[in-house]
């Protein structure tokens, strides 16, 4: 049951989540609530960053991935532990900017950027474009011109792989809405252009596989490709690439099946094939970036809910219901994820069936996991579920006027601060005339 160190039990039974009683903080902030454990935070990132270093050279540099969770305070934590960002949107970016996030090792990404967001990006001083696609390339070079600036640039491209996660999660493929394939040539053409552009400066390529990937293997097939096309296009254009970003995608524990990852063991492994490759290639080892996102934030959250009632349908489900649900976490419903779920108020006693966890949205669909075992759960119990870090809180929604939870942060001596407080009816509201 215990799938992450941050989890144990106090001595009166209960759920303790980095160290703290989870039900002691659950009645102080109320549910549904989201906490955070700061330090785990904190120690991946430093695997990350130092492994990084370590095997591919002091320049090498994780970028957060910022659509995993964002608000200002992560983005403080992410500037205090040298970590660069990704993100795909002027919202990411203005909240990183309100938190005083030093934007030159800011990333942006996506696959429709407007105008509006290559300006507004460009004035803040943006390190790179992430560009996906030629229309966009252009419109980087045209703004580029008139603010009178050569901005940095890495083609994001595709190198083919399909490494067997969920379809939605799934990006790296020939037929994908982002980036542009190798297999087809329309990549070369896409270096061809960038290189023709006065206002642009071709640093490098990118690619990102996919999500929720164990194996270790997509990565390294995934660097072998974009490594040959580098030493390609060091023969056709006489252009050696000095940078090359490999996306993030590495997977987190959500189940006790599910395996903990090594990620330093994964990076220097990676870094041991991209070594051999590159000297077999005749290239210099580029400069390396990746973009994790859920393995730096997704087992450092928890989300606490109270159950409101028990539904037993004879011969069918037993139901029970929280008082959050895919307004907080649209991720079962969305693409059936796993979750552990435990009474927080017991977790160690014995199960006594399979439940259904529902949500209190109006709509069927709104799970939090079927088939979980929990000890007769009873009104006013508290559940838990683990590993709710990445992708909840930054996908959730006020679907039936439902609020946001709060976020709370839990830090390394023990004291709980309330990084984002519970939204308003008022909040809710405010943009309504
Ligand atoms: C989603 C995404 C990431 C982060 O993926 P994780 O699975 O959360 O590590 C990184 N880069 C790009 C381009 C992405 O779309």
């Amino acid at each position: 049951m215990w799938i992450c160190e941050n989890l144990s039990v106090s001595p009166e039974g209960r759920l303790t989540f980095a160290g703290q009683d989870t039900v002691i903080l659950a009645e102080k902030y109320g549910t549904p609530l989201m906490l955070l454990d700061e330090t785990r935070i904190r120690q991946r990132c430093r695997v990350y960053l130092q492994t990084m270093r370590e095997v591919f050279g002091a320049d090498a540099l994780p970028l957060y991935a910022s659509k995993a969770l964002c608000f200002k305070g992560l983005y403080r934590i992410m500037k205090e532990e040298g970590m660069g960002i990704d993100l795909v949107s002027s919202g990411e970016l203005y909240t990183a900017v309100q938190a005083g996030y030093p934007l030159e090792f800011a990333y942006f990404h996506g696959n429709n950027k407007t105008d509006a967001d290559i300006r507004y990006a460009m004035e803040e001083g943006i390190g790179y474009f992430i560009c996906d696609n030629s229309d966009e390339l252009d419109a980087v070079n045209a703004e580029a011109g008139r603010q009178k600036i050569r901005q940095k640039v890495l083609l994001r491209l595709t190198p083919g792989i399909d490494p067997h996660t969920h379809r939605a999660i799934s990006t790296g493929k020939v037929d994908s809405k982002f980036g542009v394939a190798i297999e087809t040539g329309q990549a070369k053409e896409f270096v061809r252009h960038a290189l023709a552009l006065p206002h642009v400066q071709l640093m490098g390529y990118h690619c990102h596989i996919g999500s929720q990937i164990f194996e270790y293997k997509p990565f390294t097939d995934a660097a072998e490709i974009m490594l040959r096309f580098l030493a390609q296009m060091k023969h056709d254009f006489g252009y050696e690439a000095g940078e090359l970003n490999l996306g993030g995608g590495m997977g987190v524990r959500y189940i006790a099946s599910q395996p903990q990852i090594d990620y330093a063991a994964n990076i220097a492994g990676i870094g041991k094939i991209m070594k051999d490759l590159c000297a077999k290639l005749n290239v210099t080892m580029p400069r390396i970036l990746m973009e994790p996102g859920r393995s730096i934030v997704a087992d450092s959250g928890l989300t606490l809910y109270t159950v409101g009632g028990i539904k037993r349908i004879p011969g069918f489900k037993n139901y029970v219901s929280v008082d959050g649900g895919m307004s907080d976490n649209p991720r079962y419903a969305l693409y059936q994820s796993d979750y552990t779920v435990v009474v927080a108020d017991r977790p160690l006693a014995e199960a006594d069936g399979r439940y259904t966890v529902a949500g209190r949205c109006c709509e069927s669909g709104d799970l939090i996991q079927e088939n979980v075992l929990l000890s007769s759960p009873r009104k006013g119990d508290r559940l838990a579920v683990f590993t709710t870090g990445a992708y909840n809180y930054s996908m959730s929604s006020n679907y039936n006027r439902i609020p946001r939870p709060p976020i709370v942060w839990i830090a390394e001596d023990g004291a709980d601060t309330l990084a984002v407080r519970r939204e308003s009816f008022e909040d809710m509201v405010k943009n309504e005339l």
